[in-house]
């Protein structure tokens, strides 16, 4: 079942924290939605709202046209893959796939538990109890929870962040390429910009309560629409003189170029060197360069290309 969301006009408020403030979005049907925002801007609140778990003080949500605002979470048909897993310790992993349908007395419990496993990988283990099994196992028997289902719509709140970087990276191209063939409608909220960049179809930046901007990440990057945007996607900052902002790759390091650092810093990443550095003014920048520089070192530089903002820096 692949159905597609619609948030109108979306507010949450903790006692006097406005966490989601004014929220609108469209996911379409077979979209990989990624929510990024750091810590504590309201992603797993707005994934709460969805659900059902929490219910939002103004707006609305559809899914596939129908309002279920006010609908409780086991009448909405969308299945949660919680950042912890919420697996049940004292059952083994078969019983763990199989809960929901119990609970929904939906027939083929075997066959529809075997025939997930069996694609995610996890049949050898469906004996086992849930602390006997590895993170990035119990981060599949979530998804096998929620894929059993056969939900309208997937929320999984920051599933990849338990796990060790080795297992994070393979679980996070499975991931992707498990919604793929499902072609189900994910929306993933992350912190994390890697897995925004590798999963997202489009990536909705998450800031004071409602989204700064909807973009593929790559757009997000090259074109950000504020300056807080551009602040915040990438790995750096982008530098910003007066109200012209630039990535660290979009300058030429020459002694013709028209701006001098100070080096403070030279940064070595993957062979390439990041250079940190200060303008007179006391701008601190960041360029790219294919070699190290000293701390006190003169460099200097151009601006290849750049992005205007209208707001002052
Ligand atoms: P994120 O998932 O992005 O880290 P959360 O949605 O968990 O953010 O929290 C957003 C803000 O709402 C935080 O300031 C948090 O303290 C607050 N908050 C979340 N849940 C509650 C709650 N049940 N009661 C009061 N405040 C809450
Ligand atoms: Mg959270």
């Amino acid at each position: 079942m692949v159905a597609k969301l619609e948030l109108v006009s979306l507010s949450k408020s903790y006692g006097k924290i406005d966490v989601i403030k004014n929220l609108s979005l469209e996911v379409g049907a077979g979209e990989f939605f990624v929510v990024l925002g750091p810590s504590g801007t309201g992603k797993s609140t707005l994934l709460k709202l969805i659900v059902g778990i929490e219910q939002p003080d103004e707006g609305k949500i559809l899914i596939d046209g129908k309002d279920v605002t006010r609908l409780p979470p086991n009448k909405r048909n969308l299945a949660m893959v919680f950042q912890n897993y919420a697996l049940y310790p004292n059952l083994n992993v078969y019983q763990n796939i199989a809960f929901p349908l119990k609970m929904h007395r939906r027939r083929n419990i075997d066959s529809k538990v075997k025939k997930v496993a069996q694609e995610l990988g996890i049949e050898e283990i469906l004996e086992k109890r849930i602390q006997q099994i590895s993170g990035g196992q119990q981060q599949r028997v979530a998804l096998a929870r929620a894929i059993v289902r056969n939900p309208a719509l997937f929320l999984l709140d920051e599933p990849l962040s338990n796990l060790d970087a080795r297992v994070r990276y393979s679980a996070r191209s499975e991931l992707k390429k498990i919604q793929e063939e499902l072609d189900e409608t994910f929306l993933f909220v992350t912190h994390d910009q890697k897995e925004a960049e590798a999963l997202g179809d489009r990536v909705g930046v998450l800031h004071s309560g409602s989204f700064e901007q909807v973009a593929p990440y790559r757009e997000l990057y090259e074109n950000p629409g504020t300056q807080w945007i551009g602040d915040f996607v990438g790995d750096f900052p982008m530098n910003f003189i007066k109200n012209i902002g630039f990535r660290p790759e979009w300058t030429s390091i020459g002694d013709s170029g028209e701006h001098e650092i100070m080096v403070d810093t030279s940064e070595s990443i993957g062979g390439i060197f990041f250079i940190h550095g200060t303008l007179k003014d006391g701008t601190s920048l960041i360029l790219k360069s294919l070699r190290r520089y000293d701390v006190g070192d003169s460099v200097r530089f151009s601006v290849t290309r750049s992005r205007t903002f209208s707001e002052a820096p």
